[in-house]
């Protein structure tokens, strides 16, 4: 099972970062993906000496984001923490409008010049900056990029240090899905991907998914997909629900191993 990584938000709410890195060094796992707000809770010192002593390398780093004056401010210390705690790839996250905005291009026009002004920092680092298209029902207030077409066109248009982030609750719907995922994969950017499952019905939009194989996303049919594509890396469990929040977070990661033994085949090397 040294395939899966956890996102360290799917059992954040019962366990801070340095029980969660022990849960998962009980479980054999090789990597994590990480919050720069949880390290805060902790203390940087504490996080990366958890970190080496567990041997576990960080993937995903959360994130850069919102692009909005504040969050700005801030990326280039998160883009230099991500670079200590030497993780693989970075997650943008553009926010949506701007209050009183209405003009959804403009909003898109300025998301791609933010990361294209960060792309030196990020190089310079030896960082990647991970594009996550969210759902279209997000696009109001956290995300102008909800399609992997258009993650696609914008790491056309930046390259080198830019690739994606396929993440299924965000993206299932999509018929264009197959051929995003094989343009993504024959430009060598497939940075991450994501499983956890669509509920129906889904009674929230940031806090209701679902633990992979309850919901109605043919995952596994998803996976294949990112494998055909030429991905080699982990699949990771990202499931951000107020349900799975409330149970006890070794019984959680637990269960989410078994589903993803499961569906997606127990003996590949991450
Ligand atoms: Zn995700």
């Amino acid at each position: 099972m040294a395939d899966v990584v956890f996102n360290h938000a799917t059992v954040r709410e019962r366990a801070d970062m340095l029980e969660f890195l022990e849960l998962c060094a009980q479980r054999d796992l090789s990597a994590v993906s990480i919050w720069g707000n949880e390290i805060e809770k902790v203390g940087e010192a504490r996080a990366l000496e958890a970190l080496s002593a567990h041997g576990l390398r960080v993937s995903g780093y959360n994130r850069i984001g919102p692009f909005t004056p504040e969050g700005l401010g801030r990326a280039r210390a998160e883009l230099e923490r991500a670079a200590r705690f030497g993780a693989d790839h970075v997650f943008l996250f553009t926010g949506g409008l701007a209050s009183g905005e209405y003009d959804l291009p403009v909003a898109r026009n300025r998301a791609e010049t933010v990361i294209a002004d960060l792309l030196p920092v990020v190089l310079d680092l030896g960082l990647k900056l991970a594009i996550e298209p969210l759902h279209p029902m997000l696009v109001g207030d956290r995300t102008v990029i909800a399609s992997l077409n258009h993650a696609n066109d914008i790491c056309d248009r930046l390259g080198e240090g830019v690739g994606v982030v396929i993440d299924a609750h965000h993206l299932w719907w999509d018929e264009q899905l197959e051929a995003e995922i094989a343009r993504a994969g024959r430009a060598g950017r497939i940075l991450g991907f994501h499983v956890n499952d669509w509920l129906i019905p889904t009674r929230h939009l940031l806090t209701d998914r679902g633990m992979m194989g309850d919901g109605i996303i043919d995952l596994a049919g998803i996976e294949a997909m990112v494998r055909r594509a030429g991905f080699a890396g982990p699949v990771e469990v990202e499931i951000f629900s107020q349900d799975w929040w409330r149970r006890d977070p070794a019984e959680v990661m637990d269960i989410a191993l078994e589903r993803c033994a499961a569906i997606f085949g127990k003996d590949r090397a991450a």
